[in-house]
């Protein structure tokens, strides 16, 4: 794995057009299908010309980056992982993409994911999935798969995900990488094609919590033209204090449930002592709501889809068929032809829960859980700093393990979903290793209280040494 200091110290020492260069013959090397697009043509312009212009003046001049394939970069082909969008190329940057050029980021590629980021383990890709680097039989998680899967491999420093419902922290938690779930509103969405718009921000993927932070000071900041955008400037870099003395942590045992491998389990309150160790204090809550979360996302988020996916008509963007057709064939066999499998089951059951009829029954019935699950953080956070759960049940688990049956791997989101239906922020980091294979413990704050989940992450990583163990990528 690499860091933005090693990256910036390379630059130093030979050019930014050389470790540009280098950096997208190890994507082309590792064959872990982490992207969907190289964009070696314009990565490698910029950063020739990077010298002329401010930008090498910027905190991340020079370094490659990767994008999530939903998030919309001008002039470079933006498919969700969708075979409906193949060759689309969007006219414009998302707020995302505009930052982190004013930053002196160079976009090395789109990175491969779940299609339209519906999935647990980036196997409803249209490309296939992305492997996981400690393991190539196994997932990379999803939907940002390829996202985490290039940061722990080496091939870049940092990485954008998206997060709907654990897509940032699944992969990240799979991949032994750092990641993270801003609370909602502080990151713009404008630009990020929409899956479950009420549920998703983008996210920093990182190697290290420190890099992540800089990544995210990049990417925070108002924007009008996201109506959800929450106008707060701070700088995060200086939460990055290796101190937890005093704080409280709660552990709710909802989050250990039945699918809890032992060894998960076990790291996590390993994870815990290690900061009790440090000053910190722990003690369990109760947080009730969390059975009903997982089937209350799936309504919401399937709903959004189905609403959201509508736009995808063949009209407008990407894939064409050429037969002439009256508006309906066209649209039905734009639709069955572009999309696969676990959208159009999305779509399907979402237009379903919000028909007339059955809209009282599910939709609004899944809004209401929402509240209660909301309430439960609410009550959870008001004694305690923070709340340390595992990000998911189990290390990755094989490909083609759960692709055919979507319960069992819907039933994988169980500890990631709720933090989304309330909105507040989490990161996954690092915590142990099963059979080789990385576990992940996510950090769970106060809405707009990254500050301090961000220092319970840094003083936990200051003090263990799992982020300093690297894949041996085939
Ligand atoms: N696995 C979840 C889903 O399929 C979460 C996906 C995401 O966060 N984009 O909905």
């Amino acid at each position: 794995m690499i860091t933005i200091s090693q990256t910036l110290k390379a630059i130093d020492e030979s050019s930014y057009e050389e470790v540009v260069s280098q950096c997208i013959e190890r994507i082309k090397n590792n064959k872990l299908n982490t992207f969907i697009t190289i964009a070696e043509e314009s990565a490698l312009e910029i950063a020739k010309n990077i010298n002329s212009s401010k930008n090498h003046l910027q905190p991340l001049a020079g370094v490659p980056v990767a994008i999530k394939d939903n998030i919309s970069t001008k002039g470079i082909q933006t498919t969700c992982a969708s075979n409906i969008l193949t060759g689309y190329v969007p006219p414009y940057d998302a707020h995302v993409i505009e930052r982190l050029k004013e930053a002196g980021a160079i976009i090395v590629g789109k990175a491969n994911m779940d299609e339209f980021a519906m999935g647990t383990s980036t196997e409803t890709s249209h490309y296939g999935p992305a492997l996981n680097p400690w393991n190539t039989d196994h997932v990379s998680g999803g939907s940002s798969g390829g996202s985490a899967a290039t940061v722990a491999a080496g091939e870049v420093s940092v990485a954008l995900g998206s997060d709907t419902g654990g897509s940032v922290r699944c992969p990240a938690s799979f991949c032994g990488v750092v990641g993270l779930k801003p609370t909602y509103g502080i990151i713009s969405r404008y630009g990020l094609i929409s899956y479950a718009n009420s549920l998703e921000q983008i996210g920093p993927i990182a190697t290290n919590v420190k890099d992540m932070t800089l990544l995210f000071n990049v990417i925070t900041g108002y924007d009008s033209r996201d109506s959800t955008s929450v106008q707060i400037e701070k700088d995060y870099t200086e939460s990055l204090v290796n101190d937890v003395n005093g704080l409280i942590i709660g552990v709710p045992d909802e989050y250990f449930g039945e699918g809890t491998e032992p060894a998960v389990e076990k790291a996590v309150w390993d994870g815990v002592h290690t900061l009790e160790g440090l000053g910190a204090s722990w003690k369990k809550v109760k947080m009730p709501h969390t059975r009903y979360a997982l089937a209350a996302y799936y309504i919401i988020a399937m709903s959004e889809a189905s609403s959201n996916l509508a736009r995808f008509d063949g009209m407008r963007y990407g894939l064409r068929l050429t037969k002439d057709h009256d508006w309906h064939t066209t649209y039905s066999e734009i639709r069955a032809k572009g999309f696969g499998e676990e959208v159009k089951r999305r779509v399907l059951l979402g237009t379903y829960a919000l028909s007339a009829g059955y809209m009282d029954k599910y939709y609004l019935k899944a809004l209401k859980v929402r509240t209660l699950v909301k309430q439960d953080f609410d009550l959870a956070l008001k004694d305690t700093d923070v709340l340390i759960a595992p990000t998911m049940p189990a290390p990755a688990f094989k490909l083609g393990e759960k692709i055919s049956d979507p319960l069992t791997l819907y039933l994988a989101d169980v500890n990631t979903v709720p933090i989304n239906l309330a909105g507040v922020p989490s990161i996954s980091l690092p915590c142990g290793f099963d059979n080789g294979l990385p576990i992940g413990l996510q950090i769970i704050g106060r809405h707009f209280d990254e500050e301090t989940v961000l220092r319970v992450a840094y003083t936990f990583e200051q003090n263990t040494d799992f982020h300093t163990i690297t894949p041996e990528v085939r």
